[in-house]
């Protein structure tokens, strides 16, 4: 697995993909935890369960069905009792879905243990992905940052941080950019692109 700090960080990126009206920060908190979440299956270990089982590491808690609950519970608890349109809802569940996904993809292209049980609990198989670039981080996080360790941490530097953070800068630019173009606009035609957005697309 990378680092938690990895996964934590790839979970709250993600919540700036958010629509407009959704609580972005709430959003970002919860999704890093729950990208985090599924590593917690390590507690299986000192159970006695094999890390190869259902339950076992990288098992049912890496699974594609495991991101489909988890995301959807996160969506249900940032968007509970607000008033958005049902497609942001949607846009906002798929983004928490993808974000806990991310785990096990990250997960995928690591350099040992075993695959990731992305199917569980229809199929056992453990998959990897054919390009894995990062090192495995050790099960026990006090040993992060013994000797040797930094390479680890560089390697998820190079392959994930690196390009989140080309994403992000992109992404706050896009929309810096669609900011300002909207406020150069003549009152009356910002009053038109309300309306032609039907007054809840506005951009935040
Ligand atoms: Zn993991």
């Amino acid at each position: 697995m990378p680092t938690v700090f990895t996964h934590m960080l790839v979970g709250a990126a993600a919540a700036q993909l958010a629509p407009a009206g959704v609580p972005k920060a709430r959003l970002a908190v919860l999704l890093a935890l729950a990208a985090a979440a599924p590593d917690l299956d390590v507690i299986g270990f000192s159970m006695g369960i094999p890390y190869g089982a259902r339950l076992g590491h990288r098992g049912l808690s890496h699974s594609l069905l495991f991101a489909a609950v988890l995301g959807a519970a996160v969506a249900a608890a940032v968007l509970a009792r607000r008033q958005i349109p049902w497609r942001h809802w949607l846009a906002t569940a798929t983004i928490a879905v993808l974000a806990v996904a991310s785990h096990g993809l990250l997960d995928a292209a690591t350099d040992a243990g075993l695959g990731i049980g992305f199917l569980i609990p229809f199929s056992d198989e453990r998959f990897f992905l054919p390009f894995r670039p990062m090192d495995t981080a050790p099960l026990n996080p006090q040993r992060f940052f013994t000797a040797g360790r930094w390479r680890l941490m560089l390697s998820e530097m190079l392959w994930v941080w690196l390009p989140l953070t080309l994403l992000t800068l992109s992404h706050q630019l896009g929309r810096w950019m669609g900011r300002t173009a909207h406020r150069r606009m003549p009152v009356e035609q910002q009053f038109e692109f309300r309306k032609g957005t039907q007054g809840n697309e506005v951009i935040d």
